[in-house]
């Protein structure tokens, strides 16, 4: 039985791993320090004796007693929300968390698979971004931060490949959305959903006109488990193409939840980035990789299990 550590396994991707190795027949080593993770998300998990939930910081010496196979390294507060709210524990987990965690890699001689993002693009000039784009990326904004933090934790991830030996995989991750998101994440589409079945008014930042695209959770967990098999050590875009504008987005979860709520517009925050979507050439071609989730099936996935938690909770609007 493979034995796979996730860290911050009870996070949103995290908890979506954990459960898809755990059916691959793994034995799953869940590390978090639950600062933006919840337990509640491995609850499921926690009966099943392959299964084992660590409460532990990455950012200190990382003990794992026992072989290990894989490393996916997934701690990290990443909604635009927590850069302000938690910009320095960012740091340290891009930094000395990545650092931690690819020295369990080296020393069990694991494969190490790193959650790296499309941030590292920043404020994107071309539009789709290939791997190859190097990024446009606001040292000393807000968004600084998480994007340096990441590509920080690349040229780590390489320095351990290269100085090591250590296998390596870089996944980039665009916008992906699922049950599971905390329902005060503060990213764009829990934010939508929550608005629209408490009846609260959607915030739209900017005009709207802002593109994303976005990618529903279970292709995503398809992408990364074909890269940590493949040999494709280069980051590898992992998100949906299709790319639509904010106020599209909006409108979207509006008409699905049925919901009467209307747009109030926000101020973009500072360095927002205007366009976002993959190239996904690479993953195509290298791992066989495309999403299957229609949007719209997704958003229906991710609404069904916002109302249960809201309800859960005595929030929904009857
Ligand atoms: N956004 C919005 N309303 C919200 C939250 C976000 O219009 O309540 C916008 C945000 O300004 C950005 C886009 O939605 O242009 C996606 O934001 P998100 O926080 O989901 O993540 P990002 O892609 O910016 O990292």
């Amino acid at each position: 039985m493979p034995r796979t550590v996730v860290t911050g396994g009870a996070g949103f991707i995290g908890s979506h791993l954990c459960e898809h190795f755990v059916a691959q027949g793994h034995e799953v080593i869940c590390i978090d320090n639950l600062l933006t993770g919840s337990r509640d998300n491995v609850a499921h998990l926690e009966g099943d004796e392959r299964f084992r939930f660590r409460l532990h910081d990455v950012t200190t010496y990382i003990d794992v007693p026992g072989p290990v196979d894989n490393v996916l390294h997934f701690a990290s507060p990443a909604s635009p929300a927590d850069f302000e709210r938690l910009p320095i524990q960012i740091m340290k987990v891009g930094a000395h968390g990545t650092h931690n965690a690819l020295g369990l890699a080296k020393a069990k001689k694991a494969r190490f698979l790193l959650a790296s993002t499309s941030e590292v693009y920043g404020d994107p000039e071309v539009n789709p971004q290939p791997e190859s784009y190097l990024g446009r990326v606001n040292c000393i904004g807000i968004r600084g931060v998480y994007d340096e933090a990441k590509r920080f934790a690349e040229a780590l991830t390489m320095a351990y490949r290269r100085v090591h030996g250590v296998e390596t995989r870089i996944v980039r991750i665009f916008n992906t959305y699922g049950p599971r998101m905390q329902l005060d994440d503060g990213r764009a589409l829990p934010n939508f959903i929550t608005q629209a079945l408490t009846g609260e008014p959607l915030t739209v930042y900017g005009d709207g006109s802002q593109t994303r695209s976005f990618g529903f959770v279970s292709d995503l967990v398809d992408g990364i488990d074909r890269l940590l098999r493949s040999d494709v050590w280069e980051p590898v875009n992992i998100g949906n193409p299709e790319e639509i504008t904010l106020l599209q987005a909006a409108r979207e979860v509006l008409e699905l939840t049925g919901s009467r709520s209307e747009l109030v517009f926000r101020p973009l925050p500072p360095g927002d980035p205007k366009v976002r979507r993959p190239d996904i050439t690479r993953a195509r071609d290298l791992l066989g990789w495309t999403p299957t989730v229609a949007r719209r099936v997704g958003y229906q996935r991710t609404i069904d299990d916002f109302r249960a938690r809201l309800e859960a909770k005595g929030l929904l609007r009857s």
